[in-house]
């Protein structure tokens, strides 16, 4: 099988998560692709399926051995990243890799693997409907919430970056449009 990488990008609260839960479900031939980050664990997560919690020490000695992919200070003072031993591991299964990261992220991504990367951009119907999310979402405080929320609008303005767009306003709809695009990427 011909390498290939997945990713779903989108500002966060737009559903992406829940998108991409439904397409790993689905095909057996995806697995998620685990990002290293440097943020505290939420309540629910485990180190190593959710992500791989690093300190900042450990992070910034990837950084210099070159082990990443890709890699972003998403939030203040908080890294995440791709490694490419990550992407390595799910290859070496026959898998491909579906990487849930965030814009610019996703741009590097797409420009250091051209031609075998499908990339699709979740938008949500308006940042009204996202802040309301995210407050439902209950993981962030007032702070956090209106960074995400500042950090939607501007990633919002690179969506054309990406090789297709999905509007979530309905997720039933949403993930039905993600897998007419997934399969037709793992056909070609
Ligand atoms: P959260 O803290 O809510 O888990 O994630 C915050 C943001 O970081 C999300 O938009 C998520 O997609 C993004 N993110 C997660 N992993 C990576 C990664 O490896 N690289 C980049 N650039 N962004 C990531």
């Amino acid at each position: 099988m011909n390498r290939k990488i997945i990713i779903i990008t989108a500002p966060s609260g737009a559903g992406k998560t829940s998108i991409t839960h439904y397409l790993l479900d689905k095909y057996r031939q995806l697995a998620f692709s685990v990002s290293a980050a440097t943020r505290q664990p939420r309540a629910d997560e485990q180190d190593g399926r959710d992500y791989y919690f690093l300190s900042l020490e450990e992070f910034q000695h990837k950084i210099r051995d070159n082990e990443f992919a890709e890699w972003e200070m998403v939030y203040e003072g908080k890294y995440y990243g791709t490694l490419k031993s990550e992407l390595e591991r799910i290859w070496n299964n026959v898998q491909i890799p579906v990487l849930d990261i965030d814009v610019k992220g996703a741009i590097h991504v797409k420009q250091q693997y051209p031609g075998m990367t499908l990339s699709i951009f979740i938008e949500p119907p308006s940042l009204g409907e996202l802040e309301r999310r995210l407050r439902t979402r209950g993981t962030e405080t007032a702070e956090t919430l209106q960074a995400r929320v500042n950090k939607a609008n501007f990633e919002i303005s690179f969506k054309h970056h990406f090789d297709k767009i999905i509007v979530n306003d309905e997720l039933g709809k949403a993930c039905k449009q993600a897998d007419t695009i997934i399969k037709e990427f793992l056909e070609r």
